[in-house]
């Protein structure tokens, strides 16, 4: 008699249950497709959850205005690599004593993050040495790089790894790269490295730490993990005397290694000679160099869109020559090169960015912002161990 009411009872539980199973198994199951499923997850991106690059490669046209790329590029006709970029920004480029920067102030910017005085790498306003990005990025274990076509002592590479008061003192500037913040450099310079007036052989000194040091005329592949290239005494050749695809190769080389020996990596690729077409006036010059390095821009973009982890920006440090494409009435389809100096020049430069992480260049900015944007994310992605 006093089974049944609890016979009951449990029956009635069991009913339940069932009718519940029959309710929430069907419920997990949409639950674990809704979770598991990629192309749901992709199509509603969490924006606090952005990806950080894994590898940031940085090109410097120095010298490289608006004007210069808008006249090259409408006559070049390969495929104009600034119309790639899907992020478009403006920076400020004065320096700390002078509107108009040089390419220490210039480059010293996107190193250390602080405005210098005209001519200073590495030092802030009152020559204090300031940690570099490479720097930054060595300490949370990434690999260092950077390909020029001026020496890789001249200014804009100085600034990535050594502090001086003065970008003339290229020997002194030479053995910074003893200290081993940047791994792979590649451009001109040997001179400052061998034929120094301490009679230090500071290529010797650097194969004791483990670099390749190689300085050839011609660039050949080599898998160092750390290399020092010189490819001339001082600056390389210009492009109309025969330089040839160095900086292409060189850049290809030193991507390709850096990817080999280091899980994350940044490096830095300038068109130096840009500038030294501005300088002497000579659009020529300035075209030959800007279509070079138009080349450069494409293979990255290439590797970078491949790649998908890759933040590609390029700027210049300033503009130079005050040029302008003035009206050619003999052919209004064209138009006429005017230089209004042999220096530099005030105005804003253009900042292009790809790839994750890319959407934080948009806008106008002091130049010191760029490098606060590398810095972040070096610190949001940073602690890896280095690959074998
Ligand atoms: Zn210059």
């Amino acid at each position: 008699m006093h089974n049944l009411p609890i016979r009951c009872i449990i029956a009635a539980k069991y009913v339940n249950v069932n009718n519940m199973r029959r309710l929430i198994i069907p419920c997990v199951w949409l639950l674990c497709l809704l979770l598991l499923n990629p192309f749901l997850l992709r199509s509603e991106p969490n924006p606090r959850r952005k990806k950080a690059p894994k590898r940031i490669i940085f090109l410097i046209g120095d010298g490289m205005g608006l004007a210069q790329i808008s006249g090259v590029m409408v006559n070049d006709p390969k495929q104009n690599a600034f119309e790639r970029f899907p992020v478009i920004g403006l920076s400020k480029t004065a320096s700390a004593d002078n509107y108009v920067t040089d390419s220490g102030a210039g480059a010293t910017v996107f190193a250390i993050g602080k405005k210098a005085k005209n001519g200073a790498i590495g030092v802030d306003s009152s020559e204090q040495p300031h940690r570099s990005i490479f720097e930054w990025a060595k300490q949370s274990n990434w690999g260092t790089g950077l390909v020029v076509t001026s020496s890789i002592t001249h200014a804009t590479p100085a600034s990535f790894y050594a502090h001086v008061p003065s970008r003339k003192m290229e020997e002194e500037i030479a053995t910074f790269l003893l200290q081993q913040h940047c791994d792979i450099a590649i451009g001109g310079g040997q001179k400052f490295f061998t034929e120094r007036k301490d009679q230090r052989n500071l290529f010797a000194e650097l194969s004791q730490l483990g670099f390749t040091c190689k300085q050839d005329s011609v660039l050949v592949q080599t898998d160092a993990a750390k290399l020092i290239y010189t490819l001339a005494p001082n600056g390389l050749k210009t492009m109309q005397a025969g330089r040839g695809d160095v900086l292409l190769k060189g850049t290809a080389l030193a991507q390709k290694n850096l990817s080999k020996h280091y899980q994350k990596s940044f490096l830095m690729v300038e068109g130096s000679q840009i500038d030294w077409g501005g300088h002497d006036n000579d659009y020529a010059y300035v075209q030959a160099e800007l279509v070079d390095f138009n080349e450069v821009l494409n293979a990255v973009l290439d590797w970078a869109m491949a790649d998908k982890n890759t933040l590609v920006v390029v700027t210049a440090d300033h503009e130079t020559g005050g040029l302008s494409l003035l009206e050619n009435k003999e052919n209004l389809g064209s138009f006429k090169p005017h230089f209004s100096t042999k220096g530099h020049t005030g105005i804003m430069v253009p900042v292009f960015a790809y790839g994750p992480g890319s959407e934080a260049f948009a806008g106008i900015y002091e130049n010191t912002e760029i490098f606060e944007k590398f810095a972040q994310i070096i610190k949001r992605n940073g602690t890896t161990q280095r690959a074998r």
